[in-house]
């Protein structure tokens, strides 16, 4: 709707040099103040005669472009402060956000009409004295995306690079903060329209006999009583303009914010019906089948992920381990339906608890989350919300899927936080995220994630920023938890040190395939993939400081050059030439030992 009322306004503006108008300023006081509808003038004239439908199409021209000129001039000096106040701080900042105090502690109109007042009336004045009413606007909201980006790790190694100020704040800062500066111009911009026509209408903007839309209603209200059509055409204009301008703002804002709001907490949950009875014959938790994740880029589908099978039983521990790329994360956020494009699940099925999840409405997926299945993120600094208190996060999760009261909650969180073993719980339900160390807060994300006592837990590589001891504890801690309440647990992580403490089976994951998948104890004894083996020379022994740990040459392959066949074999000490021919498929070596590599049928043989 905002686009239709601004394009009927705007598109007529634009044309008016090559529509066939009358000279707006040509003055005929034999024709005045004729009605809409006369006989040469469409919408009639006004008290000199002219024309009011060139004059309403070119005035359209001249208020826009002040409005816009004002805008942008606002925006780019709003932004060059914000910018700058944010990343040089202390007295840069103190200087430059003082000012814009001052600025904006005069009222809007007012000190517009004072800086008019003191440059002398006038368009090119008008347009600077809107700017500069405007620029606080600005200014402010860029300081406050950009305060928050500068703590970004991003951004510190941008200048650990050793890239000049200017450069990180036009390539690095910039390009971040200008979505926000859009959506603020397009929300912005129907006011400016406002502002211009209120300057006009007091005769400080348009000079007779140049028209815009304000000082064309400054002149038609004398007029009200006689001939009304004078003012309430560009009054009308005026209004539709505005009015689409908002709207369209308001699009744009929900279009390129992504804050897209989500649908309210639904507390009445119901168990799991569909798929219980299934469940109860199948017995797994999670049953994956022919998986395949990707991305879309120019045109084709890369997949990242590849026809991954994956089977969970209820109180079993499971580790996909692979190295960084792999694909780890992504089937995790499969599992969790929370790939987003240009990411794209192509084929394959998840059930959980006999479920099919692929294709659920998104509100059934939000009420699963979280209730049957709990995520452990990999980043205990990012997981948790700052502006919130572990207490606050805590509680908002439980009561999301369970009816409690305030205090039930409470006494809830506190016995949660107490389960994953943080001391003085009730104190540390009022700590903000940022008073916890990485150990604590990862804790806390397990207890979140716990919440509903899920029957499957994904952690994501949970124990990788943190100390070894700590690790030592969390992966305690999880064991403990798992046992206890018999949650099956999908832990992925890149090293093989802690699979063995934790897990009971090991699926490997190269390039997005499995390439190997057995019980830990069988793995870790007899390895049977070229890649698994490599993993695994890699993984240091207490004790043994000879062994050399070598590392495996070259890399994983990129998604758009992956070789046909075997993926590993570019890397492979063992590789012949038919394994870069024609895919491997996963085989049986062993019960339950699968393996997808050509050699490992003639190890048997050997044998
Ligand atoms: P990891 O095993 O380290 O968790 P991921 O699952 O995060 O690996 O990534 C798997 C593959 O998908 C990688 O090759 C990565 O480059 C690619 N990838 C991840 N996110 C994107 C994205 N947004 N666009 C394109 N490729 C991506
Ligand atoms: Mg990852």
């Amino acid at each position: 709707m905002g686009l239709v009322a601004v394009a009927a306004i705007v598109l007529p503006a634009l044309l008016a040099p090559v529509l066939p108008l009358k000279d707006p300023d040509i003055t005929r006081l034999d024709q005045r103040l004729l009605p809409p509808l006369s006989e040469g003038f469409l919408l009639g004239t006004d008290s000199l005669g002219r024309d009011l439908l060139s004059r309403l199409l070119w005035g359209t021209r001249v208020s826009l472009a002040v409005a816009l000129l004002g805008t942008g001039l606002a925006a780019a000096a709003g932004t060059l402060i914000g910018l700058a106040a944010a990343w040089y701080r202390r007295l840069v900042d103190a200087l430059l956000m003082r000012g814009i105090d001052v600025l904006m502690a005069f009222p809007y109109l007012l000190l517009a009409l004072s800086i008019v007042a003191v440059l002398g009336p006038g368009l090119r004045n008008a347009t600077l004295a809107i700017a500069l009413v405007n620029i606080p606007f600005f200014a402010r909201t860029v300081r406050g995306a950009a305060l928050s980006l500068r703590e970004q790790e991003f951004l510190a190694a941008a200048r650990l690079s050793g890239l000049s100020d200017a450069r990180i704040l036009a390539t690095e800062l910039l390009p971040n903060v200008l979505p926000l500066i859009l959506v603020t111009l397009a929300s912005t911009i129907g006011w400016m329209v406002l502002e211009t026509a209120g300057l006009s209408f007091l005769g400080l903007g348009a000079q007779p006999p140049q028209a815009d839309l304000g000082s064309m209603l400054g002149q038609g209200r004398v007029l009200l009583a006689t001939a009304s059509h004078v003012a309430l055409l560009p009054g009308g204009v005026l209004f539709v303009l505005v009015v689409g301008l908002n709207l369209l703002g308001d699009g744009a804002r929900d279009a390129l914010d992504p804050r897209v709001s989500g649908t309210g907490a639904d507390t009445l949950t119901p168990t799991l019906s569909r798929g219980e009875r299934e469940f109860v014959r199948d017995h797994t938790v999670l049953r994956v089948s022919g998986l395949t994740t990707g991305f879309v880029s120019a045109g084709s589908f890369l997949p990242a992920v590849r026809k991954i099978d994956l089977v969970i039983r209820p109180g079993e521990s499971v580790a996909l381990v692979g190295e960084s790329g792999s694909g780890k994360s992504l089937t995790a956020l499969s599992l969790l339906g929370l790939i987003e494009p240009p990411g794209l699940i192509l084929e394959g099925s998840i059930r959980l608890l006999g479920e099919e999840l692929r294709g659920t409405p998104s509100s059934r997926l939000q009420r699963l989350r979280g209730r049957h299945i709990g995520y452990v993120p990999q980043d205990p600094m990012t997981s948790l919300n700052p502006l919130f208190t572990v207490g606050e996060q805590l509680i908002e999760s439980l009561t999301v899927h369970q009816p409690l009261g305030r205090e039930e909650a409470r006494s809830r969180a506190i016995s949660l936080l107490e389960s994953v073993r943080i001391p003085d719980a009730s104190r540390r339900l009022e700590a903000w995220p940022h008073e916890l160390s990485g150990g604590m807060r990862q804790r806390v994300a397990i207890a979140l994630a716990l919440a509903h006592e899920p029957e499957l837990l994904i952690a994501d590589e949970p124990t990788t920023g943190l100390d070894v001891t700590t690790q030592a504890q969390v992966l305690d801690l999880l064991r403990e938890l798992c046992q206890r309440k018999g949650t099956a647990l999908l832990f992925i992580t890149h090293d093989f040190g802690v699979v063995s403490e934790l897990c009971e089976r090991v699926v490997v994951l190269y390039a997005g395939e499995v390439v190997e998948e057995a019980a830990t104890e069988v793995l870790l004894r007899n390895p049977r993939h070229p890649y698994t083996r490599r993993l695994l020379a890699c993984v240091p022994r207490l004790g043994e400081p000879e062994r050399t740990l070598e590392a495996i040459p070259g890399q994983p392959p990129r998604l758009e050059e992956r070789p046909p066949g075997c993926a590993f074999a570019p890397r492979c000490t063992f590789a012949q030439p038919r394994c870069q021919q024609t895919p491997v498929v996963l085989s049986e070596h062993g019960t339950a030992h699968h393996v997808r590599c050509l050699r490992a049928g003639d190890e048997e043989e050997a044998a």
